[in-house]
């Protein structure tokens, strides 16, 4: 997510730090910030939107400032998107500057410690806590050099970061550390330029040192020195860079679609991280703290959204509805919108979208909003329309998603869902028991969904194999019902073909009168409770000739003896089956789209956040 710059050499800090804030736009971001040493100062600027209007507020001072400065671009993860909040961000004598890229997970209860301590906070970050902490160690400990007093910060620290730090009193020096959130430097002629990833580099150097997470770089004019945060010497040459800017951008993928399917284990495990108290079999949603008491007097819930989020959303009607006992009612933002719209006592409605900006569930949000009911939001981007305009809500921290079809965004969302059925159900009749299973198995998810992409190749296979069929059929049932329709709203929006999502028992209603030997079903069979009857769906399409390709759980060898093919996916409980079955899906609709030569990542005729009606 988002990007760092950080630059030391004998050019002016503020045009380099500038271009590489440039090369590093395609991440995503909100809002943009610098700070650069100018004599004994250090001038920072900051600007909610794009970087030029960063570099708008700069015009005319791009002479200012000498060779050493930081640079970022947010996408905010705690608080809002203003100035205030952009980073850099600094200590209370205003010192010691820094940006971050990452999640500080226990920010709150350093920051009440430090606000003990005195320690006065102008952001809503949770960033602006390690500022406070190294001015504190400074404080204590007489004439510590910075990096040393970083590592001890970072010592207290649990969470993400990629970390650029100066400090006034220290003007020849930048230390950058790293856990979780890349960071890598490149060594030039009499400069050192640090950076998210190669692209802001490679202008400059070839020469570059990767930090691994743990470990903490100390870069003056007269060199490098890494340690790690356990003290320990890291003696690490430079590697050899050869990315092109493109491959840069998006790592080892051929594009941003395949990235962000190959993120979606990342985008479950971002999205649960400390959200979940195992032992007590909870959900924890601090977003959701505030309206805690209404949503335990839930009557029902009203969920509204487009696209695959409508489809999330769909998946966790069932769950909420079997495991929270709360019912709920789902629907398109643009039908919502425009129905009569019958709201009773204590009905709450939930607004899901990734953007938080598309028009039509917006829409309905304010309807809901003109009838006086409680509202709340998933939403991935920060202080977008959506987070804004709810009461409450919960992020799904995965970054920018920048191809247009959903993919990790609706993993996320799934997984939120579940986290919301484990809030809502143990403040109702969910066990101990019940609560403690869930919890445990949504932590496992990530590594199950791992596993399934270790068979990119087989399905890359079976995608070239069927990628000549214009016509599919995608059946589930119960949890895997919604799965079928994003299935193949999928591959109708990248691969251009035509596919009918449908409820596997309905198939008997029409749609198996166009089912012959031109065209495939793929039929989503888990080992669940519905599955006997969708076995039964599977061999009335064999019979009439119809291709079949399975996802089923792993061991499961009746299906190879029905299906033509199988794709295997782990077990785990059924309601987070859709979270695994639906990550063949995507990658299948993904090597149908590339066999058939199409530009994935911006499918014809599709806008990513759709913001008009
Ligand atoms: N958590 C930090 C914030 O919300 C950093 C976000 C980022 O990675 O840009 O400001």
């Amino acid at each position: 997510m988002c990007g760092i710059v950080g630059y030391l050499g004998k050019n002016k800090a503020v045009p380099v730090l500038l271009a590489g804030l440039h090369a590093l736009e395609y991440r995503g971001y909100d809002s943009a910030g610098l700070a650069v040493f100018d004599k004994e100062n250090v001038i920072c600027e900051k600007a909610v939107g794009t970087v030029t209007a960063l570099e708008d507020k700069l015009v005319g001072k791009k002479e200012i400032g000498d060779g050493l400065g930081i640079a970022h671009t947010r996408w905010a993860t705690h608080g809002g998107v203003t100035e205030i909040n952009a980073h850099p961000h600094t200590d209370c004598s205003n010192n010691i500057y820094l940006a971050h890229n990452g999640i500080i997970e226990n920010y709150k209860e350093l920051r009440e410690k430090l606000n003990e301590g005195r320690h006065q906070f102008k952001s809503e970050t949770d960033t602006e806590v390690i500022a406070h902490l190294i001015e504190k160690i400074k404080n204590e400990n007489e004439n510590i050099p910075l990096e040393e007093a970083v590592r001890l910060a970072l010592g207290r620290v649990q969470g993400t970061y990629g970390l650029v730090v100066i400090d006034k009193r220290e003007p020849e020096k930048i230390v950058a550390a790293r856990n979780f959130s890349p960071l890598i430097f490149g060594l030039g002629q009499d400069e050192f330029i640090i950076a998210s990833d190669a692209t802001p580099i490679m202008k400059f150097t070839n020469k570059v040192i990767y930090l691994n997470d743990g470990e903490i770089a100390t870069i003056t004019p007269a060199g490098y020195r890494i340690q790690t945060i356990e003290k320990e010497v890291i003696k690490r040459k430079p590697e050899e860079l050869d990315w092109d800017l493109e491959s840069a951008e998006k790592g080892t993928f051929a594009n941003f679609m395949l990235k962000e399917i190959n993120e979606e284990p990342e985008a479950v495990r971002n999205s649960i991280r400390g959200r979940i108290n195992l032992e007590e079999g909870k959900a924890v949603l601090g977003g959701l703290a505030d309206v805690k008491e209404e949503l335990r007097n839930i009557n029902r819930l009203h969920i509204c959204a487009c696209g695959s989020a409508y489809l999330a959303g769909k998946v966790g009607a069932y769950m909420l509805e079997e495991y929270a006992g709360v019912p709920v009612e789902i629907e398109f933002g643009s039908e919502m919108r425009y129905r009569k719209l019958i709201f009773e006592k204590n009905d709450v409605f939930l607004a899901i979208s990734q953007s938080g900006e598309t028009a039509d569930t917006l829409a309905s949000l304010y309807e809901a909003k003109e009838k006086e009911i409680l509202t709340l939001g998933i939403v991935n981007a920060i202080g977008s329309t959506a987070s804004r305009e709810t009461d409450a809500g919960v992020y799904q921290h995965i970054g920018p998603e920048v191809a247009v079809a959903a993919t990790k965004s609706f993993v996320s969302q799934v997984s939120i869902l579940a986290l919301l059925t484990l809030f809502l159900g143990r403040k109702k009749n969910m066990s101990l028991v019940m609560g403690q299973r869930i919890a445990g198995e949504l932590q496992r998810l990530p590594a199950l969904m791992d596993k399934i992409l270790t068979q990119q190749d087989l399905i890359k296979e079976l995608a070239e194999k069927y990628s000549g069929y214009d016509n599919f059929l995608y059946l589930g049932r119960k949890y895997n019902y919604p799965i079928a329709l994003e299935g193949a709203l999928k591959i109708k929006e990248i691969a251009y073909v035509h596919a009918e999502g449908y409820a596997s028992g309905e198939m008997k209603h029409g749609p198996i009168a166009l089912v012959d030997k031109k065209f495939p079903s793929i039929v989503i069979v888990p080992r669940d409770s519905v599955y006997e009857k969708n076995v039964s769906n599977m061999e009335e399409l064999k019979a009439r000739g119809g291709p079949v390709m399975a996802v089923a759980t792993e061991g499961d060898k009746d299906i190879k003896q029905i299906a033509d093919d199988v794709i295997y996916i782990p077990k785990t409980l059924e309601m987070l089956t859709p979270i695994l079955s639906v990550v063949p899906l995507h990658l299948f609709a993904y090597y149908v789209a590339v066999k058939r030569g199409l530009n994935v990542d911006r499918p014809r005729n599709l806008a990513k956040s759709v913001t008009v009606e």
